[in-house]
């Protein structure tokens, strides 16, 4: 019985769960489970942000064929991590491949199962089609030191990924990330002028939900400097950091503790105590 039940649960692969959402216009969000991307459909072609990931960039292309029977022109990675650059190459037959120039280092470096970047740039960059466009913004280190935005003005729509959600706190312990740097790149965005926010997990959300989102990690890293000067070890913080006003927001529950222990090793590594004298 145990063994049946066992190669039972090894052939129970679940198909994932995708889905295309029309934002506005001619914008629209994909999905592939928890990972969520957009893109742009111009007379000229389409733009495609993330491709997430080869199964999901090739189903899109067959979607995106299917349902436009246009080519993807250009294909936009928001940073490199894995998770969401993964499966460029699907559409590298023909799309120009844009990224952050740090980015594309960390591509080549970290070999992402993904197409190389054709095209980079370091501050800003606007991408045209079909008498459409694309507005491309790095925001500085936070949660990566390759991040960029993207700003679709037609359809006053922001596409952001990982640094900022909606309504939930940070993912886990922050890996790869830089505070208080992370705090500058939202409020960066927040000068940016659109209204809807696309992010690249969970739901989607407004312009107030970015200034939310930069007053939880002011609070946050406020709260672990308080408690690390007063000389508090990592558990005291655990137990006694509590940001009563976020508990209703995603994730609250698993994810504080852990963004508490991420915020300690950030704020241990770049604080410098005073030491008294005689220690
Ligand atoms: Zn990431």
């Amino acid at each position: 019985m145990t063994v049946l039940l066992f190669a039972g649960a090894a052939h129970a692969a679940k198909a994932p769960k995708r889905s295309i959402k029309k934002i506005a216009g001619n914008l629209y969000r994909f999905q592939n489970n928890f990972h969520f991307s957009v893109f742009l459909v111009t007379p000229g072609g389409i733009i495609v942000t993330d491709p997430i990931n080869k199964g999901t960039a090739k189903w899109l292309k067959g979607e995106l064929a299917k349902r436009f029977n246009k080519p993807v022109k250009y294909l936009i990675y928001s940073h490199d991590h894995q998770d969401h650059s993964s499966g460029g190459e699907v559409f590298a037959d023909t799309a120009t491949v844009i990224a952050h120039e740090n980015a594309k280092a960390d591509i080549v470096g970290e070999k992402r199962p993904t197409a190389v970047p054709d095209l980079t740039f370091s501050d800003k960059m606007t991408v045209e089609l079909g008498g459409q466009k694309v507005e491309l913004t790095y925001v500085g280190l936070g949660h990566s030191d390759n991040m960029i935005v993207m700003n679709f003005p037609a359809e006053r729509t922001l596409f952001a990924c990982d640094f900022i959600a909606v309504k939930s706190v940070g993912y886990k312990k922050f890996s790869a990330a830089y505070f208080p740097d992370w705090i500058n790149a939202i409020k960066k965005v927040e000068r940016m002028d659109f209204d809807t926010l696309a992010t690249c997990h969970g739901k989607m959300g407004t312009k107030a939900d970015v200034r939310d989102q930069r007053i939880f990690y002011l609070d946050l890293y406020a709260a672990v400097l308080k408690e690390a000067r007063a000389g508090k070890s990592l558990d005291e913080m655990k137990a006694s950091i509590k940001l009563a006003k976020y508990k209703d927001w995603g994730r609250y529950k698993p994810f504080l503790p852990l963004n508490i222990e991420g915020m300690y090793n950030q704020i241990k590594m770049h604080r410098r105590a005073t030491f008294r004298r005689g220690n």
